[in-house]
């Protein structure tokens, strides 16, 4: 019903399309900001210092996320003892150690390569004490884009996209988009969810049948992130983010159609769907956070 009153109105938001080309070229000098904002915090100190830290850490697989999970629901970060002792943290006496799987290769009498499982136990950065770990701040806190959340919910209900919050939590995971549909962190504040919703949305738009490789699809989907949440008052952490996965300004800019268009096609249906609920005759094409409290203090 709702994706029927939309496409009904839609001619509206067209229509004044062409005096709306600022809205490109606004979301490209959004774009070139974070590009420059990504290179500067790639090049900091501070940076170099996490990527060092950070390297010390596994990437867990998906079977061992759910291990560590089931394990202790409250995990955010693990690591094996030694690992966590080469960082300046001591793993507490008496702690229940997480078992996961790490693989093994060896060479069976034919000198064919092999790969066996093999339970190794790890502990969660709350079983350890000491040395604070540097952490890039890609969390938002606060939850005055609440309202933000609902529209994003009626644009992934439009197109058909389940949302779900789940308890997510380990080292990192935010949210994540499959065939089935966008889940998304219940652990994190309303602001972090917004945008990582956004982020998520943008990977099930452009990425459900694409061949890029993880970086480009992660450049393109918090580009686009930054650029809707931006727009509409929220102040992402894109850039660090960015840098976590080797990106400069010119692999930004290189996906400045796919982010643009991305970026234009919720942008538009946020601010239709904004202009529906506001009381007074604001036009259609108005973008402005503003607009976006108004509708709230509208009710
Ligand atoms: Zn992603």
């Amino acid at each position: 019903m709702e994706l029927k009153h939309f496409s009904a109105q839609k001619r509206e938001v067209v229509s004044c399309d062409e005096n709306m080309n600022p809205l490109t070229q606004q979301i490209e000098s959004k774009l070139k900001e974070l590009a420059q904002e990504t290179d500067d915090f790639r090049k900091s100190e501070f940076f170099q210092n996490y990527l060092d830290t950070m390297s010390k850490f596994w990437d867990y697989s998906y079977q061992n996320q759910l291990l560590i999970h089931f394990s202790l629901p409250t995990a955010t970060r693990v690591a094996g003892y030694r690992t966590w002792q080469k960082l300046g943290r001591q793993v507490q006496k008496g702690c229940k150690a997480i078992s996961i799987l790490a693989p093994f290769t060896y060479k069976n009498l034919e000198e064919e390569e092999e790969t066996y499982f093999h339970p190794v136990s790890v502990f969660d950065i709350s079983q350890t004490s000491g040395q604070e770990l540097p952490a890039v701040d890609v969390e938002l806190s606060g939850s005055d884009f609440a309202w933000l959340w609902e529209k994003l919910l009626s644009f992934c209900s439009s197109k058909q996209i389940p949302v779900k919050l789940e308890e997510l939590g380990v080292n990192g995971v935010y949210g994540y988009c499959t065939k089935e549909g966008i889940v998304i962190s219940s652990l994190h504040a309303v602001n972090s969810q917004v945008a990582t919703l956004i982020h998520e949305i943008a990977h099930a738009l452009l990425h459900r049948e694409s061949s890029l490789n993880k970086q480009q699809k992660e450049i393109q989907a918090e580009s686009v992130a930054y650029v809707v949440s931006r727009h509409f008052g929220l102040d992402a952490r894109s850039m660090n983010y960015l840098a976590l996965y080797d990106a400069d300004y010119k692999k930004i800019m290189e996906n400045l159609s796919a982010i643009s268009e991305t970026a234009k096609e919720v942008i538009d249906f946020i601010s239709f769907y904004s202009s529906t609920h506001l009381p007074d005759n604001t036009s259609a094409c108005s973008k402005t956070r503003s607009v976006a409290i108004a509708v709230l203090s509208g009710g």
